[in-house]
């Protein structure tokens, strides 16, 4: 089974696609993850990325497909979760074409829809666990009182430096012009799904398991 989560930053698609990977024999494949560990180990592209991804810009298709295409053929998984990726029409057109050489399908895009303002506030506020990639919030799920990460218990945790008010408008004008076409892409061919990623967490977790068991 494969998944798109399709959403703005801040809609909680990496915290959905850890549940899924916890739930299920899936593996996230997040090209945002990705690049930030690019940018940590020091690569040619790490280095490359690093003033776009801090504006809150996209990075090129090719970087992106090719980041994609390296981990699906060498990844080995019941399915993957597709995560802030395809963010562009012509990324779309690469992941259908990657998928049809593999003869697989894509089971199900689902978008999780969320307030602008909602966003902001999500996105200022939030953490992550630097080993595990747990994420919390300062004000929806606050850091344990015990300095430990609930997941993992590692005591460090990283604030993304695009996580700011400047680039958080950069990067929600990006969804808007570039990334939600794909919601009447996806809808056309009939695999578009949406959820209220208002809702608490579990309500999200528990809806998106409703779409996968009757795909
Ligand atoms: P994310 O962790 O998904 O919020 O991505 C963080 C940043 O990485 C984005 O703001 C972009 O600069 C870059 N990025 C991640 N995925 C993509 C993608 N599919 N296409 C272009 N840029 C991406």
């Amino acid at each position: 089974m494969n998944i798109i989560l399709l959403g703005p930053p801040g809609a909680g698609k990496g915290t959905q696609a850890r549940r899924l990977v916890d739930a299920r024999n899936m593996v996230q494949l997040s090209t945002g993850d990705m690049l930030r560990a690019a940018q940590s180990s020091g690569t040619e592209i790490g280095k490359k990325v690093a003033g776009v991804m801090a504006r809150g810009e996209l990075v090129t298709d090719e970087i992106v497909i090719g980041l994609i295409e390296e981990q699906f053929s060498t990844v080995k998984a019941d399915g993957f979760i597709f995560d802030g990726f395809p963010r562009t029409l012509a990324q779309a057109d690469a992941l259908g074409h990657l998928l049809a050489r593999a003869g697989q399908k894509l089971d199900a895009v689902i978008e999780m829809k969320v307030d602008d303002e909602a966003l902001v506030a999500r996105v200022t506020g939030r953490s992550t666990c630097a080993n595990c990639g747990e994420v919390y919030h300062d004000v929806t799920k606050p850091q344990p009182a015990d300095g430990k990460c609930s997941n993992c218990g590692s005591t460090e945790f990283t604030h993304r430096p695009d996580d700011n008010e400047e680039s958080f408008r950069t990067r929600l004008l990006a969804y808007y012009r570039d990334t939600s076409p794909l919601i009447g892409y996806y809808y056309a061919k009939g695999q578009h799904v949406a959820v209220d990623g208002m809702a608490e967490i579990d309500a999200v977790a528990a809806a998106i398991r409703d779409i996968l068991d009757k795909s």
